[in-house]
């Protein structure tokens, strides 16, 4: 089964694996993380140390993964990757971080999403690359202290303040990712198109980037659309008709906005004049779980102006009430 277009979760077969930008020279964007990291990264490599753990934060699909990978290659050592939900057990853990060959790269995706027995295992292998073991049960356990090789812890979560504390507290390079312009995408587009082997128009490009919500992953996804429609409506060159046909077809809008952007919207508008209204009340009236609400739609359509996050709820914005063709009701009516 294809998850829903706009859904920027990775798929199974992860498809961008062929995208994937392999150095920091061919990652596009991110100008202010890109420079730091190339600096983090000389300065370890020069001392033959391991790097100091990193934290990348920010919406799906933004390159999160990739620039883990990348960091691995540059620095030149090992890269493991496993996620937050995926370790179960503390041992899962001490597995992963003893089997480390010195300096390597240790990727946990959704960090924040570990188990707290699990997390606790982390901070001393962190701080002094140490494991804390129990041994036994009852009164004849104990605990055992097992070093660790050197290593570079890298996360990634959506949000840094999803985070506890003392978790945050541990990595030494926090990296923001933001969305995305369009002509960093029109890059990005390019960029894939020639990896496909995929003639496309410059038109063609933009029109894609505009409509990928800021985020590579979606290009990525909308491109291969496109592309279909191209070699099957037309004769196979994108141009930026048939990618506006092609997304339009897809119920991509001119903002590059879904279905599920255009019912959030259309439900703030139409049930509750606009706003202010809460998260929990909206995510309910999707039957979206409150986090894909806040981690995966909002962001974006607030990125674009068209909703406030208030103290007391979400309210749609002059610009949501245009691009909805809608009128907002008169001033002091609700
Ligand atoms: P995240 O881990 O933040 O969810 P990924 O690193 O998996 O995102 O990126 C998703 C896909 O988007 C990658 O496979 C890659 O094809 C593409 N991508 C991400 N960032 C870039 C970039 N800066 N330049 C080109 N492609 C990118």
């Amino acid at each position: 089964t294809d998850a829903p277009i706009h859904t920027p979760d990775r798929q199974p077969e992860d498809p961008d694996a062929a995208l994937r930008p392999k150095s920091l020279r061919e990652f596009v964007g991110q100008e202010a993380a890109r420079e730091n990291l190339r600096v983090f990264v000389e300065a370890a490599s020069k001392r033959g140390e391991a790097m100091d753990h990193v934290l990348f934060f920010g919406p799906p699909g933004l390159g999160k993964t990739t620039l883990a990978q990348i960091v691995a290659k540059e620095l030149g050592v090992g890269f493991r990757a496993t996620s937050g939900p995926v370790i179960a057990k503390a041992g899962d853990l001490a597995a992963l971080l003893t089997n480390l060959e010195p300096n390597d790269v240790l990727f946990i995706d959704e960090i924040h999403r570990l188990n707290p027995v699990v997390e606790e295992i982390l901070y001393p292998a962190m701080e002094d690359r140490a494991l804390d073991i129990i041994i036994g049960e009852g009164p004849s356990a104990r605990s055992v202290r097992i070093d660790l090789p050197p290593f570079t812890l890298v996360g990634a979560t959506t949000r840094q303040g999803l985070l506890t504390t003392p978790l945050r507290d541990r990595f030494g390079i926090p990296v923001r990712l933001n969305f995305y312009t369009v002509e960093e995408l029109e890059s990005v587009v390019t960029r894939g198109a020639n990896l496909l082997g995929m003639a496309i128009e410059p038109g063609g490009a933009r029109e894609i980037a505009r409509r990928s919500r800021g985020t590579p992953r979606v290009a990525g996804r909308l491109m291969r659309r496109v592309r279909d429609f191209a070699q099957v409506a037309g004769d196979g060159t994108v141009t930026a008709a048939i990618a506006d046909e092609a997304l339009t077809r897809l119920e991509v809008d001119r903002l590059g906005l879904d279905a599920m952007d255009r019912r959030y919207l259309t439900m703030i508008a139409a049930i509750y004049k606009g706003g202010p209204v809460g998260v929990e009340t909206l995510a309910a009236g999707l039957s979206e779980p409150r986090d894909t609400v806040e981690e995966v739609i909002e962001p974006y359509l607030i990125q674009l102006g068209l909703v406030a996050r208030t103290a007391r709820g979400r309210c749609l914005n002059d610009a949501a009430w245009n691009h909805l063709e809608m009128t907002p009701p008169p001033a002091g009516s609700g």
